[in-house]
């Protein structure tokens, strides 16, 4: 997964987010923010597990997981919004 360093100007916060959605071999990675950290994370929403096989094919299948934070284990994540604010303090955030 690729990464960009975002850095807010207000407070200095800086963090490397794929800033979106994006995937890494068997798992699917979103942007998010841990309300307990006060931090922007990338945390794993969806598994890739092997489905039944049709007609000889075997079918994967994403499944969704619940998101937790890789630092705190929380899972009162909300989405990254678009206009990427700072957890910190609010501002919004370059990269
Ligand atoms: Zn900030
Ligand atoms: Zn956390």
């Amino acid at each position: 997964m690729e990464t960009k360093l975002y850095h807010c100007p207000s407070c200095g916060y800086r963090v490397n987010a794929i800033g979106g959605t994006d995937r890494d071999g068997e798992v699917r990675c979103k942007t998010m923010v841990c309300p307990t950290c006060h931090a922007v994370v990338d945390a794993v929403v969806a598994r890739l597990v092997p489905g039944e096989t049709e007609f000889g094919i075997p079918i994967d299948r994403w499944h969704s997981v619940p998101a937790r934070c890789p630092h705190c284990d929380g899972g009162a994540l909300t989405p990254w919004p678009l206009d990427r604010p700072c957890p910190r303090c609010g501002g919004e955030m370059d990269s």
